[in-house]
């Protein structure tokens, strides 16, 4: 039978490497808790970052870029900037967005489609914020609110139109300015001794 070569190696210092010896496997021992120690140490004085959550609820700042809840922002009159394209509706990776619209006769008699329902189901939302950078009117955006804890999902779904909201009328656009005449152009005179052609002359 075959004798098989079979090298066997002391693992004891990690490295493969059975020559070390107790005292340098001590020493290693040594410098590798002196160098957990150290990162400990200067942890230790760094100043604390960690939010006291929910105790400091009330002064608690989140970043400005931070992405809270989708919101549609309404004036001191209770007026938006939906005009209800659907572009935000049809951004969104995830159905989270239903825009309904309704049409209307102005005071001109002309047909005006406006915003019915603005619907935005938070528990759906990835909160990628391709919505807000489609639209073109700026009208909605993230506030920094993310407590979104609640027992029923269907609380989940939000109308972000307000009651009784509507869209910020455009200002009636000007008549165009009558032009005034143009004035004809005066035809040069001949001068004494100038030989008077057919431009030059009244
Ligand atoms: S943030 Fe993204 S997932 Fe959420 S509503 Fe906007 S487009 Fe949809
Ligand atoms: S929020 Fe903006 S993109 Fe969405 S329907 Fe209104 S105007 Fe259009």
């Amino acid at each position: 039978m075959k004798q098989e070569n079979i090298k066997i190696r002391n693992y004891d210092n990690g490295e493969g490497d059975g020559n070390v010896g107790y005292f340098g496997g001590l020493s290693r021992a040594i410098r590798s808790l002196a160098t957990g120690l150290k990162t400990t140490m200067r942890e230790f004085f760094t100043p604390k970052i960690t939010e006291q959550y929910p105790e400091n609820r009330k002064t608690l700042k989140m970043f400005d870029r931070f992405r809270g809840t989708l919101t549609m922002y309404h004036d001191e009159n209770n007026n938006h900037r939906c005009v209800a394209c659907g572009l935000c509706q049809a951004a969104c990776p995830n159905d989270t967005i239903k825009v309904v619209s309704e049409t209307v006769t102005t005071e001109d008699g002309k047909k005006k489609r406006v915003l019915a329902r603005y619907e935005y189901n938070l528990g759906s939302c990835i909160f990628c914020q391709l919505c807000v950078n489609a639209c073109p009117h700026d009208a909605i955006g993230f506030d920094q609110v993310f407590e979104h804890a609640v027992f029923d999902r269907s609380k989940l779904v939000l109308q972000l139109n307000r009651p009784g909201s509507k869209v910020i009328e455009k200002p009636a656009a000007k008549p165009a300015a009558e032009k005034p005449a143009a004035k004809p152009a005066e035809k040069p005179v001949a001068k004494a001794g100038e030989k008077p052609t057919e431009a030059n002359v009244k």
